[in-house]
């Protein structure tokens, strides 16, 4: 099969993780096809937040420069209330002895990260199809050989073959499903409706998040005048029914926004997804890696899905060269071999961030709780500080992990 392949690997999803996946491969020389459902500029519902360390593996991609081009939004840092009102600020630059790439996070419209991020990919010599649905894998034996997918327009789906398949293709990964991998926590189950605005009064270069006991808001300015707008709340409050008008709902209900909104206007119609919280149960199979959201994504409230869908993305591609290329002698089957090695690596890396996001989805989940650490947190800068360059991702997790950290955050 390898001679007559159609790639050497197929990516399916060319969103932040699939893009980084191909442009690594595609540059060391490996025959990279990648395919997406969707027909770029297509936009995705995030709060299109960056951390700093985003920055260095766009960098290195060589797309930084061409993002803050085309208007980024530079973030100096978080503010988060709490559902009584105090207010946490946390700043990226602090002097706790760790520092970003940058000093500063990003925030970006999704189309136009996500259409610069597939442009690396493309001149790095991936082969894009875009307009492509995959439905399933293809399998010889136990191991998956390519996948069956479906061009726009076209009625018949077709096989296409790789000796490997990266499956990059989001939240429902259906690469994640037909492999039997994928699986649905039990909690949190939240939703998101998101929109931009226009005229939101008070944004500074603090993304902000507001708690309360319904759920949270999140708003950042991404540049050309617009505010993200993202209000995550419990699965059942977010039936498709409420959709128009929900967040203006949301808004109106709580005086310290609606003064902001007054003058605000939303320009386009809001969009839901949901349930999060989804993960697989190893992030690859006989022939099949997983990568991205694909893999796992947790709750949206500390804004870092796009660091690890590139980070994973840096992590997998000199596996899958291993698997393909490699020379070194293994004990099992080469591919085997390398992606079980892919997944203790990644599980390694996120490990300690893992950890910090359901500490923070717990504390956010209970109100009492989450005001305790928020008085904390005021009261001692330094360690909201810290708190955030975790989020930033160039402070270590266990720098927060540490029991004298968290003894201190729920003394209140
Ligand atoms: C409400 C919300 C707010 C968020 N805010 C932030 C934030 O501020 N900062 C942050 O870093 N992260 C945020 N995230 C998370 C972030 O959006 C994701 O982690 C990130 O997009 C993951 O990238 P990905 O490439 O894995 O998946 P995606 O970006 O989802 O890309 C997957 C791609 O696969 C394609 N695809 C899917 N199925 C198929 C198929 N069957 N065939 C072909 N193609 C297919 C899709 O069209 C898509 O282009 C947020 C998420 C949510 C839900």
């Amino acid at each position: 099969m390898t001679e007559r392949a159609d790639a050497e690997v197929v990516v399916v999803g060319a969103g932040p993780a699939g893009a980084a996946t191909a442009w690594a491969l595609a540059r060391s020389g490996i025959d990279v096809l990648l395919l997406d459902r969707a027909r770029f500029p297509r936009d995705k519902v995030c709060a299109e937040y960056l951390s700093p360390q985003a920055s260095r593996i766009l960098s290195e991609m060589g797309a930084l420069s061409e993002i803050e081009a085309r208007g980024a939004a530079q973030l100096s840092g978080m503010l988060v209330r709490s559902p009584g009102g105090a207010e946490i600020r946390g700043e990226f630059v602090a002097a706790h002895g760790f520092r970003g790439f940058r000093d500063r996070g990003l925030a970006v419209r999704r189309p136009v990260l996500d259409t610069i991020l597939l442009d690396r990919a493309r001149a790095a010599g991936a082969r894009v199809h875009e307009g492509v649905r995959v439905l399933d894998v293809v399998r010889t034996g136990a191991r998956v050989t390519g996948v069956r997918a479906i061009a726009g327009g076209t009625r018949e789906p077709r096989d296409i073959t790789a000796r490997l398949v990266v499956g990059a293709d989001g939240l429902q990964s259906v690469i994640a499903r037909r492999l039997g991998l994928a699986r649905t926590a039990r909690w949190p189950r939240r939703m998101a409706v998101v929109a931009h605005y226009r005229g939101v009064a008070g944004i500074g270069p603090a993304g902000e998040m507001h708690v309360d006991a319904h759920g949270y808001i999140g708003l950042a300015d991404v540049g050309s005048g617009l505010t993200n707008v993202a209000v995550v709340v419990p699965a059942q409050s977010a039936r498709r029914g409420v959709r128009d008008g929900f967040i203006e709902a949301w808004i109106a209900a709580r005086p310290h926004l609606a003064e902001r909104f007054r003058d605000a206007e939303r320009v386009a119609p809001a969009r839901v997804t949901g349930p999060f919280a989804r993960y697989a149960t190893r992030a690859w199979a006989g022939g099949a890696a997983l990568v991205g959201d694909a893999a796992d994504f947790f709750d949206p409230f500390t804004g870092e899905g796009i660091y690890a869908a590139l980070r994973g993305a840096e992590l997998l591609a000199p596996y899958v060269y291993d698997a393909l290329r490699g020379t070194t002698p293994t004990t099992g089957r080469r591919e085997d071999v390398a992606l079980a090695a892919y997944d203790r690596c990644r599980r390694h890396e996120f490990r300690g961030k893992w950890a910090v996001e359901r500490l923070v989805a717990a504390a956010v989940a209970c109100p009492p709780l989450m005001d305790r650490v928020a008085r904390a947190l005021v009261r001692r800068p330094d360690m909201a500080h810290l708190f955030v360059g975790v989020v930033g991702d160039f402070v270590p997790p266990r720098q927060v992990l540490r029991p004298s950290f968290l003894l201190r955050l729920v003394a209140g």
